[in-house]
């Protein structure tokens, strides 16, 4: 997918005039939501731990579009920081998009997981929404626009033992998490979601399976039941994200949004 900005009519464009913070946005679905969210009007917080990325892709959104921070999403500062620079750069917050992520060591019993890796993915899965949640509320609960924060949890949370422990146990808690925010968060007009993709070829993927893009999509496509659409795209799951946080999706929340090709469903190994 190109790089480049399309412009999308002013007519068209979802999210004209709205702010967004969008962790993990210096790679793979963070960076295609980062892009498709200018594209459609919205001025982005890019917040990562990936300082030369992220500023390479805000320096080619544009300095009015985007802009970058650093920000270590299981660090409380990083993160209250992240979305203060967001009201004091652009003016507010409206899109809070809990993004980042880690995968786990490939590891599928209980007997052998790590007590470090298990930690360690709960801090960046799990934590770090919990953060972003808290300190995007901070800051829309006053300002009265109301507001809507994603996570990016996984269709793991729906195929037992098909990922690694600690990458389960993060994602199902961001499900609950997502429930529990919409719950309390609903009163001030703030929806809290969350989207659930099956695999994609990104950067943490491909790290943790050990395989090139063309093994990968080969290998998913066997998996999926879904046939005749290619395998899932990062700006497949972005254009989720989209619908979620516009006014497309203003009477959704507590939801958890499976982008999966139906694996969460159907088992693709029957007929
Ligand atoms: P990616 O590796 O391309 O991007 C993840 C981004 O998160 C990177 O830019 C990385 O620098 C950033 N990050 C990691 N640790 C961080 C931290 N402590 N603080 C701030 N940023 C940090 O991977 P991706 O596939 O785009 O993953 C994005 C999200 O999607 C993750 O939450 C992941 O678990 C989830 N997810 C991915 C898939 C998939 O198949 N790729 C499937 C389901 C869910």
């Amino acid at each position: 997918m190109a790089n480049s900005v399309v412009v999308v009519p002013a007519s068209s464009r979802k999210l004209e005039g709205k702010v967004a913070v969008i962790t993990g946005g210096a790679s793979g679905i963070g960076e295609r939501t980062a892009r498709l969210f200018v594209e459609h009007g919205a001025r982005v917080v890019v917040a990562d731990i990936q300082d030369e990325a992220g500023a390479r892709i805000c320096a080619e959104l544009g300095a009015d579009n985007a802009s970058y921070v650093h920000c270590d999403v299981t660090n409380e500062d990083d993160v209250a920081a992240a979305v203060d620079y967001a009201v004091a750069t652009f003016g507010a917050l409206d899109v809070m998009f809990n993004n980042a992520g880690v995968s786990a060591a490939a590891c599928y019993s209980v007997r052998e997981s790590g007590k470090a890796d298990f930690e360690r993915v709960l801090a960046v899965n799990l934590v770090g929404p919990f953060l972003g949640t808290k300190h995007a509320a901070r800051v829309m609960v006053p300002a009265r626009r109301g507001g809507c924060i994603i996570g990016t949890a996984s269709a793991a949370v729906a195929v037992t033992g098909g990922a690694p422990y600690s990458y389960t146990c993060a994602k199902r808690a961001l499900v609950a998490l997502t429930e529990n925010a919409a719950a309390e968060l609903g009163r001030h007009g703030i929806r809290v979601n969350c989207v659930s993709p099956s695999w994609v070829a990104t950067p943490l993927t491909l790290g943790h399976l050990g395989l090139d893009t063309a093994a990968f999509e080969q290998a998913m496509e066997a998996v999926t039941n879904l046939r005749g659409v290619g395998g899932l795209q990062a700006d497949d799951v972005a254009t989720a994200v989209l619908f979620l946080a516009s006014d497309d999706g203003r009477y959704i929340s507590g939801h958890n949004l499976f982008v999966d090709g139906g694996i969460s469903v159907a088992n693709p190994f029957k007929g």
